[in-house]
């Protein structure tokens, strides 16, 4: 990789180390040449499948939108942001896994519920109502015995 103060070509690696839960690589380089030293963060490039909307649509995985909505239900919870971010590295590790090239919108938010239950239940429990606009508690209370079954089958939150 090429100097950015001097331009020369040669530069090297003189500490490498993982950052943000392993999803990053991050590299001090030194230059051959004018010995300034900076950084550079790796981070792999997932192919992410498109989103098939309610309406039929596809779109491209918007990773913003789904920061966002996560962060909607979080307001004012006590969830750091290193939390946030790492199960949104999770949510996307698990879309890219499934191999598959389209996703169902519907997917994607059962992925997000999954990772918000882990992580805060008033934050869960607003992001669901929303989602999945419940009619009334009981059909709220069997989604979310449903969920829980999943996640920890014998567990649950309402007990
Ligand atoms: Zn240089």
């Amino acid at each position: 990789m090429h100097c950015p103060f001097c331009g020369a070509d040669d530069t090297r690696v003189i500490d490498s180390r993982l950052v943000a839960n392993g999803d990053q690589i991050r590299r001090r380089r030194e230059c051959a040449s004018c010995k300034d030293r900076f950084t550079t963060f790796e981070v792999a490039e997932l192919l992410m499948p498109r989103v098939i909307k309610r309406d039929d649509s596809r779109q491209p995985f918007d990773e913003q939108k789904l920061r966002a909505g996560m962060n909607r239900a979080l307001q004012k919870r006590p969830v750091s942001v290193e939390a946030v971010e790492a199960a949104i590295s999770a949510i996307k590790r698990e879309l890219q896994s499934t191999g598959e090239r389209e996703i169902a919108a519907l997917a994607v938010g059962e992925k997000v519920m999954h990772q918000l239950l882990k992580l805060d239940d008033i934050a869960f429990i607003r992001f669901a109502s929303v989602y999945r606009s419940f009619q009334d508690l009981s059909e709220f209370r069997a989604e979310l015995d449903r969920l829980e079954q999943e996640i920890e089958p014998g567990n649950s939150l309402l007990k």
